[in-house]
């Protein structure tokens, strides 16, 4: 190959670049955008979505809205209400913290804001393109809270926009994400709608009276109707605490095990300190603690408290693996709990389920 200069890559290619990494796919925009909402304290998130994402995804929140004053820098790189030096790093409270997210969206899709506090007698509305908002804010109207919109997606990334060939795929999975969120926040309503037209009978709204069981039977339906087993724990010396549940389990061979079978791989959710992560390994374990008693369950949340200061999330730019200390003890611990709450059902047939 041919030796070339270093030169330094101007800001709007590396801008690109970084946007990429963060948002990969419409998913990996919505995550960023209903943590901002819950960071924002809403109790309320409404997402509507149009072909997938890609043409329009609106995150309409009643959170705490956005000063005028901090308007005109939103969506720039590195710009955040929630991190002023790398000390803070070690105790992040709030899933954002790089102040990259709405950087990142404003350089591959069309952004509008509309945001009032609850000090403004009138919300505003402003347009962002590449990080820079274009234009003054507009007085509008608007309730408190802020509403995100996102149009056209990816319209300047032409290779990637045509490799989501099936909205529909793309709009389920931001239906599951969602699901996630909402079962994790009983507390706050989260509405789904897809504005393709005609009646889409998959748009969900959770009921938002911080009971985990009624959310789980709303969003997942009759397969979990048999009941719950919760769990909760605290292990001092690892300096975790665990909590959760698992929709009643079935034996393996029933007919109900055949479709919680097919369910296993997507519904087994994992929170680490709120946030939603893979954690695939966790997930296998489970499925093997099941196996060996001749199981199936069709629904597990596992949310794990964990000292902000032994867990990196800055590990991958969609935050969506992280790492934290002790990880295999912390592993086995859970398998333990898990291996307890299931020898009840093993040895009476039934434990006490929680409804
Ligand atoms: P980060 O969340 O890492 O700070 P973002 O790019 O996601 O970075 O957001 C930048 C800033 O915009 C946030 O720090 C916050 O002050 C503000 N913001 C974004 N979304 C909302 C929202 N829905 N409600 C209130 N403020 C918001
Ligand atoms: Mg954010």
């Amino acid at each position: 190959m041919v030796r070339e200069n270093i030169i330094q890559l101007p800001e709007d290619v590396v801008n690109k670049i970084a946007a990429g990494e963060v948002i990969v796919r419409p998913m990996n925009a919505v995550k960023e955008l209903i943590e901002n909402s819950l960071d924002a304290g809403a109790t309320e998130i409404t997402v509507s979505v149009k072909n997938g994402g890609l043409d329009l995804i609106q995150i309409q929140d009643n959170g705490h809205g956005i000063e005028l004053g901090d308007l005109p820098i939103a969506c720039q790189r590195f710009t955040t209400s929630k991190l002023k030096t790398i000390e803070d790093l070690k105790q992040m409270h709030t899933f954002g913290f790089r102040g990259e997210a709405l950087a990142s969206i404003s350089c591959v899709a069309n952004v509008t804001i509309v945001t009032k506090t609850a000090d403004d007698k009138c919300a505003y509305r402003a347009k962002f393109y590449e990080g820079k908002m274009i234009d003054k804010p507009v007085p509008s109207a608007g309730l408190s809270g802020t509403t995100i919109t996102v149009e056209n997606l990816f319209f300047n990334c032409t290779s990637r926009r045509s490799s989501f060939r099936y909205p529909k795929e793309e709009a389920q999975k931001i239906a599951d994400i969602l699901v996630k969120y909402a079962i994790q926040y009983p507390s706050v309503s989260f509405a789904f709608r897809r504005l393709d037209g005609g009646r889409n009978t998959n748009d969900f709204r959770s009921p938002g009276k911080g009971d985990q069981h009624e959310t789980i039977r709303s969003l997942l339906g009759t397969k979990t109707s048999s009941g719950f087993l919760n769990f909760e724990f605290t292990d001092n010396r690892l300096k975790f605490s665990s909590n959760g549940c698992m929709a009643a389990p079935v034996a393996a061979f029933s007919s109900t095990s055949l479709k919680a079978n097919q369910d296993k791989h997507k519904n087994f959710f994992f929170f680490i300190n709120g946030r939603n992560v893979e954690f695939p390994r966790l997930k296998q374990t489970l499925e093997m603690v099941l196996a060996s008693n001749d199981l199936h369950s069709s629904f597990t949340i596992v949310s794990l408290q964990i000292d902000p200061a032994r867990v990196d999330v800055n590990v991958h730019p969609t935050k969506s693996i992280v790492h934290f200390l002790e990880e295999e003890a912390i592993m086995e611990r859970i398998e333990q709990e898990f291996l307890k709450l299931l020898s009840g059902v093993r040895t009476c047939g039934a434990v006490d389920i929680d409804s």
